[in-house]
């Protein structure tokens, strides 16, 4: 299930994080990127495919402009209703601190295999064609992304 790992890592009793709800079909597609004020500071990178909130972790603010390459984490799947979230996630649970939402928007997915995702993002701050390029760098290679505008 591809929010199986999403659930297993909170206690919807003690976070005001969302337990994940359906998304209504015939809507465009939409991102959200969280500014997450956590033990270390990072930003969450959402995109919506196949019905969840494919979701990265990337630790410098997300580039504007071209020229610029960041590091993106792929973590677990996050429900589509995540990207309506801001709030504080309290002490002692999973990525305790405040989230607040840095951008949103709509998007169109221009390609996607395994090793490139290529999109055009409507944002208030990230507009235009993005891409995540799969890359085997740091100690979670598997989940390694470079995230960059093109
Ligand atoms: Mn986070």
């Amino acid at each position: 299930m591809p929010l199986t790992l999403y659930k297993k890592k909170r206690k919807f009793s003690h976070t005001p994080e969302p337990k994940g709800k359906e998304k209504k079909s015939g809507k465009k597609l939409i991102f959200v990127v969280h500014d997450h004020q956590a033990s270390h500071h990072h930003w969450d990178f959402r995109l919506e495919i196949n019905k969840v909130l494919k979701s990265w972790v990337i630790p410098k603010q997300p580039p504007r402009i071209k020229g610029i390459k960041r590091l993106a984490i792929q973590v677990e799947n996050h429900p589509i209703d995540y990207a309506n979230f801001e709030g504080v996630i309290p002490e002692g649970q999973y990525g305790a601190g405040t989230v607040k939402i840095w951008d949103k928007g709509t998007y169109e997915l221009n390609e996607k295999d395994s090793k490139k995702i290529e999109f055009v993002l409507h944002g208030k701050k990230l507009k235009g064609k993005y891409v995540f390029i799969k890359t085997n760098y740091g100690n979670k290679p598997e989940k390694s992304w470079l995230f960059f505008k093109i």
